[in-house]
C-alpha cells in the first residue's frame, strides 16, 4: 500500500508500532504532490524541506513517547492559505498578500504544532474565500482528482483536492457558506464545519467575522473526530470561542444510532437537486433507518431567504474586514500612486480579483447610511427567522440529514460568468452557517462517476450526534470513495 494512502488512524498506528517512520510517510506524501500536482494544483506553497525537519523531530519524539504520543504525531497535513502560519506565506490566492508572511501561527496551528503534525504545503481557495469552485483563486484553479475538467468545489478546493489525492493524510479548510462541506461532497471526502465558536478563529484571515469557522478534511469520519479534538477548545484570544469542553469524540462517535430521530427538511429537495444526487441522498437515508434511526419529515420555511440573508450579511462583514489591505501596514501597495486617496484606490483596485470587488461593493452598499435598514438589519432579523426554524425542529428530531450540494461537481467555467449560479452551489450548506450550527459531509455515491454529498446538520455544539451518525452510515455503506489517480496531463 502507498503510504500517502494512509488515514491517519491507520498511520498512527504502525508510527507508534515503529513500523513506519513519520520521514517515509511524510515522503510517499510529498512524492504525490511532486507527480500529481502539475496536474491537480492543490498547493500554492509547498514546505518540502520543512516537512522533512518536522518529520525527523516527531520521529524523534515517536521513539520516546510510543504509544503514549499525540495522536497526529508525525502525521503530514495540508492547510488552507486562509489560516495564518508563522514564517509560511499565507496569501488567501490574492495578490494583495502574495508576499505575506505571518509573523504568527493562528491557535489552531499552535494546537497542531503542539501535537507535532508535518505541514507539507498551504492550500488553493478561491480569494479570500469567496467562491464555491476556486476559480477565483488569483494564482489559478484547482483540478477535481475525479475529472481535471472539473472544479473542486471551493472555496477550500485546494484542501479537499489534496486529501483526495492522497497529497496530504488531513487538511483544515474554513467553512462561512459552505466552503468546507461543498467541496469535501464535491471532492468524496469527509468535510466537517464545526459549531460557530467551536474552533477559535485567532489567525484565520477574517472574510465574514459571524460566520467563518474552521474544520477538517479527512478521508473517513474517525480521522474527522480526531482532528476535530485536536482543534477545537476555548481560546481568550477570540471573544466569539466558546468555553464548552470539548468531548472526546473518537469515542462518541462509536455509540450506536438506535433510536435517534433524523429530520428530512422538505424544502431541501425541491428544485434544482439533481434527481440522481437525490436518489443517492435518499438511499442512504434509508439505510440509516435500517439501522434503527427514526426518520421523519421537518420544514424550515424560511429557507427560502437564506441564501438573500447570507449574500447581505457575509459582503457587509467582509466590506469591514477588508478595509484593512489599504497598501500601508501589510500586503500589496501600489508604487505609483500620487496621493494618499490615489494608493488607496489603486492598491486595492490592483490587488483584489473581481469577485472580491463585487463583495465589498455590495457589503458597503447594504451597510451605507439609509440602506442599513432595509438591508442588513433586515438581513438579521431574517437570520433569526432562520435559526428558529432549526430550532423548532430540534424539538422533534437530534439532526438534519440532507443533500451537501444539490449536484455533483460541475465543469470548470461553467458558472464563472454567473455569479447567482455560482452563489446557489451552496443553497444547502448557507443556512447552516447563517444559524451557527455544526454540519458535516461524507460521500455517499457516485453520478457519472462524480461523488454525492450527505450531510447531517445538527444542534448547537452537538457535533457528537453528527459523528455518531456519520460513522454509522459509512459502517452500513461499507464503501470508500477514491478517484482513480493517473498522472494526468499537466493544466
Ligand atoms: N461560496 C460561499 C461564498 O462565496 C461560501 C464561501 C465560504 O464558505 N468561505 O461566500
Amino acid at each position: 500500500m502507498n503510504l500517502n494512502a494512509l488515514t491517519i488512524h491507520q498511520a498512527q498506528d504502525l508510527l507508534r508500532r515503529g513500523e513506519i517512520s513519520s520521514l517515509q510517510l511524510t515522503e510517499a506524501v510529498l512524492a504525490q504532490i511532486e507527480s500529481l500536482d502539475e496536474s491537480i494544483h492543490a498547493f500554492v506553497t509547498v514546505t518540502a524541506a520543512e516537512a522533512r525537519a518536522q518529520a525527523q523531530a516527531a520521529d524523534a519524539r515517536l521513539a520516546q513517547d510510543g504509544v503514549a504520543a499525540p495522536p497526529l504525531l508525525g502525521i503530514p497535513a495540508a492547510i488552507k492559505d486562509v489560516v495564518s502560519t508563522k514564517g509560511v506565506r499565507t496569501t488567501c490566492s490574492s495578490r494583495m498578500l502574495e508576499d505575506y508572511v505571518p509573523p504568527y501561527d493562528a491557535t489552531v496551528m499552535e494546537k497542531l504544532n503542539a501535537q507535532g503534525i508535518v505541514l507539507v504545503g498551504k492550500t488553493n481557495m478561491d480569494e479570500f474565500a469567496m467562491g464555491s469552485s476556486t476559480e477565483h483563486s488569483a494564482f489559478f484553479t484547482t483540478r477535481n482528482p475525479w475529472d481535471r475538467e472539473r472544479v473542486p468545489g471551493g472555496s477550500s478546493g485546494g484542501s479537499a483536492a489534496a486529501v483526495a489525492a492522497d497529497q496530504a493524510i488531513f487538511a483544515l479548510g474554513s467553512d462561512t457558506g459552505g466552503s468546507i462541506r461543498q467541496p469535501a461532497a464535491l471532492c468524496g471526502v469527509v468535510g466537517m464545519k464545526p459549531t460557530y465558536g467551536r474552533v477559535s478563529r485567532y489567525g484565520l484571515v477574517a472574510f465574514a467575522s459571524s460566520l467563518d469557522q474552521i474544520g477538517p478534511f479527512t478521508k473517513d469520519v474517525t480521522d474527522c473526530a480526531i482532528v476535530l479534538e485536536a482543534i477545537c477548545g476555548h481560546d481568550p484570544r477570540d471573544a466569539t470561542s466558546a468555553p464548552n469542553p470539548v468531548p472526546n469524540w473518537p469515542e462518541a462517535l462509536k455509540q450506536d444510532v438506535r433510536g435517534l430521530r433524523l429530520g428530512v427538511p422538505r424544502e431541501y429537495f425541491g428544485a434544482g437537486i439533481d434527481p440522481e444526487v437525490e436518489q443517492a441522498v435518499r438511499t442512504a437515508i434509508d439505510q440509516l433507518a435500517g439501522l434503527g434511526v427514526a426518520v421523519e419529515d421537518v420544514s424550515l420555511p424560511h429557507t427560502d431567504h437564506a441564501l438573500a440573508t447570507y449574500y447581505i450579511i457575509a459582503p457587509a462583514e467582509a466590506s469591514a474586514n477588508l478595509a484593512r489591505y489599504d497598501g500601508i501596514r501589510y500586503g500589496y501597495a501600489a508604487q505609483d500612486a500620487e496621493t494618499m486617496w490615489d494608493a488607496y484606490s489603486r492598491t486595492r483596485g490592483q490587488g483584489f480579483g473581481s469577485e472580491v470587488k463585487r463583495r465589498i461593493l455590495v457589503g458597503t452598499h447594504a451597510l451605507s447610511s439609509g440602506y442599513y435598514d432595509a438591508y442588513y438589519l433586515k438581513a438579521q432579523k431574517v437570520r433569526t427567522l432562520i435559526a428558529a426554524d432549526f430550532q423548532e425542529a430540534f424539538e422533534r428530531v437530534d439532526a438534519i440529514v440532507c443533500p451537501t450540494s444539490a449536484t455533483v461537481a460541475f465543469k470548470i467555467g461553467e458558472r464563472i460568468d454567473d455569479p447567482i449560479s455560482m452563489y446557489l452551489s451552496d443553497l444547502y450548506t448557507l443556512p447552516g452557517n447563517v444559524a451557527g450550527l455544526p454540519g458535516v459531509s461524507q460521500p455517499c455515491g457516485l453520478v457519472q462517476g462524480l461523488p454525492v454529498g450527505l450531510q447531517f446538520i445538527g444542534k448547537p455544539y452537538d457535533e457528537s450526534t453528527l459523528l455518531r451518525l456519520a460513522y454509522a452510515y459509512e459502517q452500513v455503506s461499507g464503501k470508500s470513495y477514491k478517484p482513480a489517480l493517473s498522472q494526468g496531463a499537466p493544466h
